[in-house]
């Protein structure tokens, strides 16, 4: 039938249809379609009790009811209607991670003040005088206004973001500092030029270019692992394929880790096309997100470039995601729904017949295996962009090496970094440990200080002089005395931490400007990347490292990389901690030598024989690979197994073991597959935040339906309202 438009529409006036609410319901609730009709997936308000709730339309009612007594549709929202295979990926991905649908649909529909009209909106921009005088509230709101490059903001966002209140914002209006425009809401982005020309590829960039952007042209879904070493042009191969998207009207989407600090990576997009594409990650300004959202929604926005949820954005016709670092630990989500974005991205694009492009210079396992296996076309780039090798790598045995008390440097490191320093050229010393140092002990009575609310030790941060803890963050004073015998002074700092490491830099080399960059040291995003950019402009001699020096940054006059402990990876139960300890050493020792200098890398270990420093040194990552995945397929490990971790948690711990042992007892008889149970067990957290953690583990033969067996055994269970149950489909770590 046709609405007064003459426009066809899926439901008639007063017709019944299901209405997937975002509320935490588990079933539809049927509505009557409104005056003019409904579409299959448009966006509605719906009467729900006394509020007012969003929702979709999912399909025609489920009948039961009194059709008299049914409410109407309240409103149909002016967006476009979730499309059907849009609706197949939440749905699918529901099932998938054993998720309510309602909280997928809530995931997708994340955009702030989408129920609300449009209509003109007061913001506030930079302004061009100087306050007359500046106070720290002042500073702190101008840094955020600068930080987020001109981008409008709403009164009362910009006083929460900066901690301000409103009386700050409203003198720096009355000075000029801050201007207030009447914005049209949700203007578009500025269109992007595919056309324009990009690098002058080399003849294996070429190749890889060609193969995706055939790829995007087929229309057809396929799934490509991009692996080369960083610097070996990555970014600028995929960008053709998304070049390729963008020419044939489609959109394109660049998922990437710890989005943030990509400055660097926004600048060289809109040097590619032109313009800046739309963002999307937890940085993004409300305003900006749900701009972002709409013109996503319209097919105006033709590049997103965003952090993991950016998948669950509403695409119009999207025709390649690329996940940049897809090995990154960061694409897990681990709360709320537990996805894997690199999955769900392969799930989308093969509904969609899209093309996925997953690149790396150390791929994960799976993705490893999924390539070996013929699942994903493979694409190398073997040499890096006008520097001609990797670093060289080596060991130093640490059991040879005379090593003084409280100290982690080698003479042969040592020797190493005086070296460069004479050189003029840069160090950088690895250590993925936060903090002064991890542990604090008591000399008099061997208490070692652990958090109230966790099972984990407290970290001295000597920079903010408190001890922290790394899960919850609680914090207090470093004590005088042992909070278990009082004895005063005899606390100690057990091992370092890149804090600790710095105090020994500064006292071997007093004449080194030194950096530490730690993701809790540098205070601002904004103040981070100037201290970045400053570094690897030369402002510092020595830089000391968290993991956070593995991603991304360019440090041009970097050649030398010494990993201090390389043996932290190698053991702990986790099933992925070798793969991890791998990547990391392997991406962090090829940030030495970028431009045309050679770079080296001396790896620090006290187990130089062990097979996996064996093949970091040796550059072998196929045998690394190969070694790993025969380990795991021997084992039953993902991916040549199936796993799902369940943890139950409560603050009464008796209460938590006993549903747990309930639970798995009823276990065999439920599920009814070929599995394996264990626990439950304590968690390796096995306290977070005052609350006991339980965990179990099963594990399945490759292809078995585990999910259903999950949903067998879990359906009709009554949880007392203080126990959470949390179920992780290949679950990536385990704490
Ligand atoms: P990756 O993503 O693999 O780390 P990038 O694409 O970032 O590599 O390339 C590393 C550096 O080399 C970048 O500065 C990039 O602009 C440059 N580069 C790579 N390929 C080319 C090329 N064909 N022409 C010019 N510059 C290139
Ligand atoms: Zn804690």
């Amino acid at each position: 039938m046709s609405d007064l438009f003459g426009q066809e529409r899926d439901f008639d006036e007063g017709e019944a249809v299901a209405v997937l609410t975002t509320e935490p319901l588990d079933r539809y609730l049927d509505y009557r379609a409104p005056f003019g009709g409904v579409d299959l997936g448009a966006l509605v308000e719906v009467p729900l009790g006394p509020r007012r709730v969003l929702g979709a339309v999912w399909g025609p009612g489920q009948g039961g009811f009194d059709r008299a007594k049914l409410r109407s549709i309240i409103r149909v929202l002016d967006e476009p209607a979730i499309p059907a295979p849009m609706r197949d990926f939440l749905a699918r991905a529901a099932d998938y991670t054993i998720t309510p649908l309602s909280q997928m649909l809530r995931l997708a529909t994340r955009a702030p003040g989408l129920m609300h009209p449009p209509g003109d909106t007061k913001v506030l921009v930079a302004g061009t005088a100087a306050p007359d005088r500046m106070t720290p509230a002042r500073e702190k709101v101008l840094a955020l206004v600068e930080d987020y490059g001109g981008l409008p903001f709403q009164p009362g966002e910009l006083a929460n973001m900066a901690g301000v209140s409103g009386s700050v914002i409203k003198g720096l209006v009355a000075q000029g500092c801050l201007v207030e425009v009447f914005a049209p809401r949700d203007g578009p982005f500025p269109a992007l030029d595919p056309g324009l020309p990009g690098a002058a590829l080399n003849a294996e960039q070429a190749v890889a270019a060609e193969q995706l952007r055939a790829g995007v042209a087929s229309g057809t879904y396929g799934t490509t692992l991009l692996k080369g070493v960083t610097g070996s042009g990555k970014t600028e191969v995929y960008l053709e394929a998304v070049a390729e998207a963008l020419r044939l009207g489609q959109q394109a989407l660049v998922l990437l880790p710890e989005i943030a600090l990509s400055v660097e990576f926004m600048a060289r997009v809109e040097k590619r096309f032109g313009a800046r594409p739309a963002e999307w990650h937890s940085g993004v300004t409300m305003a900006e997100r749900r701009r972002a959202w709409k013109a996503v929604a319209r097919g105006q926005a033709q590049l997103v470039v965003g952090a993991r949820s950016a998948l669950f954005l509403p695409f119009r016709h999207l025709g390649v995601i690329v996940v940049d670092e897809e090995h990154d630990g960061s694409y897990k989500q681990e709360d709320g729904v537990h996805y894997h974005a690199r999955d769900m991205a392969v799930l989308r694009a093969s509904i969609l017949g899209a093309q996925v492009v997953l690149a790396s210079a150390t791929p994960s396992l799976e993705t490893w295996a999924n390539a070996q296996a013929g699942k994903y076309a493979r694409l190398d780039l073997a040499e890096r962009f006008g520097v001609a090798e990797m670093p060289e790598l080596s060991a130093i045995d640490m059991r040879t090496e005379p090593m003084q008390p409280n100290q982690w440097i080698s003479p042969m490191l040592a020797d190493a970094v005086a070296q460069r320093m004479a050189d003029g050229e840069q160090a950088l010393l690895f250590l993925n440990r936060r903090g002064f140092a991890p542990l604090t002990l008591c000399r008099a009575c061997g208490h070692q200080i652990g958090c109230e609310y966790c099972d984990a030790r407290m970290v001295e941060h000597r920079f903010l002089a408190r001890l922290v803890c790394h899960q919850c963050g609680e914090s207090k004073p470093v004590p005088a005395a042992c909070p278990s015998c009082a004895v005063e002074g005899k606390l100690a700092p057990i091992g370092p931490g890149v804090e600790r490491l710095a105090e020994e830099v500064a006292a071997r080399f007093p004449d080194a400007r030194i950096a530490v960059l730690s993701s809790d040291m540098a205070g601002s995003t904004r103040a981070m990347k100037a201290r970045i950019l400053e570094i690897a402009q030369g402002g510092a001699d020595i830089i000391i490292g968290t993991q956070m020096v593995a991603k991304g940054h360019n440090f041009p006059l970097l050649t030398l990389v010494g990993v201090i402990d390389a043996d932290l990876g190698l053991e702990g139960g986790d099933l992925r901690a070798a793969e991890k300890s791998f990547q990391l050493i392997r991406q962090v020792a090829g940030r030495a030598g970028r431009a045309d200098k050679p770079g080296q890398a001396l790896i620090q270990s006290h187990q130089p024989d062990h097979p996996l420093i064996k093949a970091i040194i040796a550059g072998d990552e196929e045998a690394f690979w190969a070694a790993e995945a025969a380990s795991r397929a021997r084992a039953g490990a993902p991916p040549y197994g199936r796993m799902a971790g369940i943890v139950l948690s409560g603050p009464d711990e008796g209460a938590v073991y006993a549903l747990a042992r309930e639970m798995a007892q009823a276990w065999a008889g439920r599920a009814k597959i070929d599995s394996q149970l264990f626990g439950p067990a304590a968690a390796p957290v096995a306290r977070i935040r005052g609350r006991h953690r339980v965990r179990m583990l099963i594990k399945t033969p490759k292809g078995a339906p585990i999910q259903e067996a999950l949903r067998r055994w879990t359906d009709g269970l009554r949880l007392p309202a203080n126990i959470r149950l949390t179920i992780d489909i290949d679950p990536q770590s385990f704490y």
